[in-house]
């Protein structure tokens, strides 16, 4: 499902933020991604959302090098990659609803198809009941789950997640975890870069290590 191939980042001054790395993801894996801050985790995730290219290597995701996408080709590409953030990057002036509805809007779905699958994603997350609220009025935990909602309200086959958990105490960290592995169960492939060994130890899934833009561990820790 994700393929690295010598992949390396340097930002323009010249520091490499990524160094010749390497790694198979298959279809639906539940990998996470960790490291010190400044480790390369959120350059490697955003290389996958083309919110980055690389300055040299290949990457390729279920079956598509990424270079070769064309500009028209991108739209549908970002589709089946679902994002989340940390920090959630909600949209406070608009309903639960309307959020988690936002990337079918931009696809051009129908009211009906709009309805249909918001409520389906809130009702996976279990927030079917906040649907007309404000994501200001709701806890941390909530707020999070509104984003991994809008984040697989396209059915995504793979899902990303940038520190899911970094705002969270350890109690909704797991509950968080636990329906990234729901979303796994069903066949989803995911990949999360976290800090939090607890955590990762916890959830005993295979575990990509990097530090100083390098790969130095890849398997479950111990
Ligand atoms: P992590 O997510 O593991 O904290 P990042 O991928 O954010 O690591 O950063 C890796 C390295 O690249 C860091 O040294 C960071 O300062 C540098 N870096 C990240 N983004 C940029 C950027 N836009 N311009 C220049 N340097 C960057
Ligand atoms: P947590 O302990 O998970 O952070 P909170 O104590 O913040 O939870 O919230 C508990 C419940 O109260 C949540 O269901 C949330 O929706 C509701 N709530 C929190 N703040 C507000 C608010 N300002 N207005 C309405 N409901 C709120």
């Amino acid at each position: 499902m994700i393929r690295f191939d010598a992949v390396s980042k340097d930002y323009s001054d010249g520091f490499a933020a990524l160094n010749r790395v390497d790694f198979n993801i298959d279809p639906g894996e539940m990998v996470f991604l960790t490291g010190h801050s400044g480790a390369g985790k959120s350059t490697l995730l955003k290389l996958i959302m083309l919110m980055e290219r690389p300055s040299s290597g290949q990457i390729t995701v279920d079956g598509k090098a990424l270079d070769q996408l064309s500009s028209g080709q991108i739209p549908y590409y970002r589709r089946n990659v679902g994002v989340v953030f940390q920090n959630h990057q909600l949209l406070n002036d608009r309903s639960v609803f309307d959020n988690v509805a936002l990337p079918l809007q931009v696809a051009g779905s129908s009211p009906y198809e709009i309805g249909r699958r918001v409520r389906a994603a809130l009702d996976k997350v279990g927030l079917l009941h906040k649907e007309h609220q404000l994501p200001i009025t709701l806890s941390g935990g909530e707020q999070q789950r509104v984003g991994i909602a809008r984040a697989v309200v396209n059915k995504p086959a793979l899902l990303l997640a940038d520190e899911p958990t970094g705002n969270l105490d350890p109690e909704l960290s797991t509950e968080i975890m636990s329906l990234f592995r729901e979303f796994n169960d069903v066949g989803v492939t995911v990949l999360i870069a976290s800090h939090d060994l607890e955590l990762l130890k916890q959830m005993n899934k295979r575990v990509l290590a990097l530090s100083h833009g390098k790969i130095i561990h890849d398997g479950v820790l111990w």
